[in-house]
């Protein structure tokens, strides 16, 4: 066993090593995670699933750099462990600014439980995958960003909805794409994103919003009442953030539209009781067919 344990972890940073203590490690403390991935790459280099804590790389400090060596271990990522004991270290994409080190470096102190299992299709059936604890939707983006997926013409993200709970059919409609430059500038437009939406849940005529990021392209689908709605909530945090677009070397490329409805149709909501669709767009209480309760009419967007 090994003798040296970590530090305990203190409030802002958690300390780990390797096992001879040649590579020490400080990660922010609220890196997310643990994530156990239990695909087969983790099962060959760790000899059962690894458990990781994402965090962005630029807030990760590492000691004992010389002792570090890389692996390319699949086209799309490259692991690290230390050169005099063996320990593994981290993963980290091949592109992208977000890193997950190894959860055994911060020895037993370590605050967190485990929030993920990834790859369980490829888990062996000799052990049995971790329960996992309540993961919080800052969590998932920071998981979704640390592992992005791309195939040939599609790349898989993140989406996440914001909704005010206003009742009304959407006026207009708003679509925007935004394309980050590298992994640093799609954080920033991540904390613009994370001011506007404080802003639109303010305005009254705001229905909800659906956005994300794919790679390093952000998306949005915004609903509103009406146009005036939209542009009293766009003057407020986003006009600021439309000047630092317009004014610095900021973003790759960027596109915006708004939309006014061709047609709307009928919402419809099923019975729970006999199963029926029901055209819910004037949010009846009871179902039209069998009288039964019918659950509130969800919102239109
Ligand atoms: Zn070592
Ligand atoms: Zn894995
Ligand atoms: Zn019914």
């Amino acid at each position: 066993m090994n003798e040296q344990t970590a530090p305990p972890a203190q409030a802002a940073e958690l300390r780990g090593q390797c096992h001879c203590g040649a590579v020490h490690v400080r990660l922010p403390a609220d890196s997310a995670g643990i994530v156990a991935c239990h695909c087969a790459d983790c099962q060959k280099l760790h000899g059962n699933f690894f458990a990781l804590l994402a965090a962005d790389a630029s807030h990760v400090t590492w000691e004992g750099e010389e002792h570090v060596r890389w692996y390319r271990s699949s086209p799309h990522n490259e692991r690290s462990f230390c050169a005099r004991c063996g320990s593994r270290l981290a993963k980290r994409p091949v592109e992208g600014g977000r890193i997950m080190v190894s959860a055994g470096l911060f020895g037993r102190d370590l605050p967190h439980k485990v929030t993920k299992n990834l790859w369980l299709q490829d888990k062996p059936g000799w052990y049995e995958a971790p329960r996992t604890g309540p993961v919080t939707p800052e969590e998932l983006v920071a998981l979704a960003l640390s592992a992005p997926i791309s195939s040939e013409t599609a790349d898989f993200g993140y989406a996440m909805r914001a909704a005010s709970g206003n009742p009304h059919p959407p006026g207009v409609i708003a679509l925007t794409w935004i394309q980050a430059k590298d992994a640093a500038e799609r954080e920033r437009i991540r904390a613009h994103s994370r001011q506007n939406v404080q802003d639109f849940l303010a305005e009254p005529g705001f229905l909800s919003i659906v956005t994300g990021f794919t790679g390093l392209r952000g998306f949005t689908v915004t609903a509103w009442q009406d146009e005036a709605a939209m542009k009293r909530a766009l003057g407020q945090h986003h006009a600021v953030a439309m000047k630092e677009l317009f004014g610095q070397d900021f973003v790759a490329a960027v596109w915006t539209a708004v939309w006014t409805p061709t047609r709307i149709n009928r919402l419809w909501q099923r019975c729970p009781a006999c199963a029926t669709l029901q055209d819910a767009s004037d949010a009846p209480t009871h179902c039209g067919s069998c009288q039964a309760a019918l659950p509130p009419r969800p919102a239109y967007w």
